[in-house]
């Protein structure tokens, strides 16, 4: 039976991973997809480990058939609901495009080493979806490995964080001694290894917690050790509450482990009932766009350049936030008032370059660009203008001096400069006096594509010369005195032309925060 528009919409799951590098965010992507029966074996995955197998290892998997978009949008069924993982690129991937899908999901899967606790990529992913208020569910992983005790994990989360937690399984032990997980949630028992027991995987608690008979692991102490941990927690610790899970303010933590596939497809039931639907998106004008309503709208979150010469288009990411995509249809671009016609060029992000047959808010469309669209930009259908709003821009932390190579070259330099900037690229900036270029970015990886395109689309050969990571902090125009800049900061200014001094470290940033207490340093995000 075909489905409504409505029915449509509320079985959309759109959510990203976010992770430090090595958590297991590929590991535990790839067995999502097997459950969704996106991908037919693992395997592509384990074994090789560099730092940017996970590119190729996705494309494999395209190949292998199944799932609908590239690795930068997986979709997949899962019993009644379609989900959309957007990645998140880490690595030397890292990127503003990062930060920015965070913009274009609902919800988020924090990822944590068991061992390692949260760390910093973790924590900037995290602030991100805080801001945005969106719930945020924790994936606890490697369990099969020793690691830090869960309650200090559970306290780390509540400190560093400042999340409050609600551990949905308890693990019974961790490493060589791990047996399994004490699930409060289901209010029963999952067997890591049943063949070492009586065979059974899941084993149900009675309604006062007890085993409802006699069983292998009851003989464990370890057991009865969880058990009175569990009462503890179950007693002392925070209140289940799907109020607070949506906003955000209370984290339901799973524990796993990914690469032995044990926990996941509890994680991932439990998840898609608690994860949200895409909920009605706000405008620049405060008002919300119903995401059942006839008109199409959507915006553009990420622009993926194609890296191949002979290919110059780019890709141009769209989250649709209401009404439903059609092939041919013609949108107006907000920003411009012209009308566009999402036409041959308009494709899913598939592998085999299949058509989008129907998409409506909360997926993702992949449009080819030729340079209509900027990151941030709005298009719809219908009679009524619909302006989304605003995108944030992220604190940059690495910094070049940027130059055209050859003096000749000045117009297309300038030209290629500003219009990368402006599509979102990579942030621009000049020292204060001598105007000097200063690119700026969150990611090694956007430096190169710059140079790359600048190259291959503006024909422009620029040499970078790095000044390394730096501290931007804005200040209030009013406020400034040249003397403040000195050796250990540089004083710069935005394409806004508002002030902005380039820390060297903490250090500096404290010397100078000590030295003149009345200026208040801002960081973007
Ligand atoms: P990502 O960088 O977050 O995508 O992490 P990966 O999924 O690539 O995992 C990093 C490494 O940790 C790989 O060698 C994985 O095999 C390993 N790994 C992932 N999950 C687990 C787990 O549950 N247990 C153990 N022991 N290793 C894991």
């Amino acid at each position: 039976m075909e489905l409504t528009q409505q029915q449509e919409v509320d079985r959309r799951r759109t959510f990203a991973i976010i992770s430090h590098p090595d958590a297991g965010k590929t590991t535990i992507t790839e067995q999502l997809l097997l459950f969704g029966g996106a991908i037919r074996n693992a395997g592509t995955v384990k074994g090789k480990k560099t730092g940017n197998f996970a590119k190729s290892d996705w494309m494999d998997i395209e190949k292998q058939r199944g799932i609908s978009v590239t690795s930068s949008v997986m979709q997949f069924d899962f019993e009644d609901k379609r989900v959309n993982i957007l990645d998140t690129p880490g690595h030397e991937d890292f990127s503003e495009d990062t930060y920015r899908t965070l913009m274009a999901v609902d919800s988020a899967v924090m990822v944590i080493d068991s061992a390692k606790g949260i760390e910093a990529q973790t924590k900037k992913l995290f602030q991100v979806c805080r801001m945005r208020g969106i719930p945020i569910f924790t994936f606890i992983n490697k369990l099969d490995r020793d690691g830090r005790e869960p309650l200090e994990l559970l306290e780390e989360l509540e400190e560093v964080l400042e999340i409050d937690s609600y551990p949905m399984n308890w693990p019974i032990g961790m490493g060589k001694g791990f047996e399994g997980l004490y699930d409060m949630y289901h209010n029963r028992v999952e067997i890591y290894r049943p063949d070492r027991y009586d065979g059974e995987r899941l084993i149900p608690l009675t309604e006062d917690r007890q085993l409802s008979r006699e069983h292998d692991i009851s003989k464990l102490s370890i057991f009865d050790q969880v058990q009175d941990e569990v009462e503890l927690l179950l007693e002392a610790g925070n209140e289940f509450s799907e109020e607070k899970i949506a906003k955000g303010e209370l984290t339901p933590v799973f524990f796993g482990s990914a690469l032995t596939n044990f926990g996941v497809e509890t994680f991932l039931e439990t998840f898609l009932q608690f994860a949200p639907k895409p909920e009605a998106h706000k405008k620049v004008d405060e008002e919300r766009v119903d995401p059942y309503s006839d008109d199409f709208s959507g915006f553009i979150f990420k622009i993926q350049a194609n890296m191949n010469p002979a290919h110059r288009d780019r890709i141009a990411f769209v989250r649709i936030c209401s009404g439903s995509f059609t092939k041919g249809m013609d949108v107006t671009l907000s920003r411009t008032d012209k009308k566009i016609k999402l036409n041959n060029s308009t494709q899913f992000m598939a592998d085999s370059r299949e058509t989008v047959e129907k998409a409506v808010a909360g997926d993702i469309i992949g449009l080819y660009d030729t340079g209509n669209y900027q990151i941030g930009d709005t298009i719809y259908t219908g009679k009524d203008k619909i302006e989304y709003e605003e995108l944030p821009h992220f604190t940059p932390e690495l910094f070049m001096k940027v130059t055209a190579k050859n003096v000749m070259k000045q117009k297309s330099f300038y030209k290629g400069l500003n219009q990368l900037v402006q599509e979102g690229a990579i942030q621009l900036y000049k020292t204060y006096l001598t105007e000097d270029f200063i690119v700026g970015a969150v990611g090694q990886l956007q430096f190169e594509v710059f140079k790359h395109r600048m190259l291959n689309e503006y024909n422009t050969e620029i040499i970078m010369e790095t000044m390394g990571s730096k501290i931007a902090r804005w200040i209030d125009p009013e406020q400034l005195d040249e003397k403040m800049s000195s050796s250990r900061n540089i004083l710069a200014k935005d394409r806004f032309d508002q002030p902005l001094f380039l820390f060297e470290n903490q250090f500096a940033m404290r010397w100078f925060a000590d030295k003149y207490p009345e200026v208040e340093l801002k960081a973007l995000l």
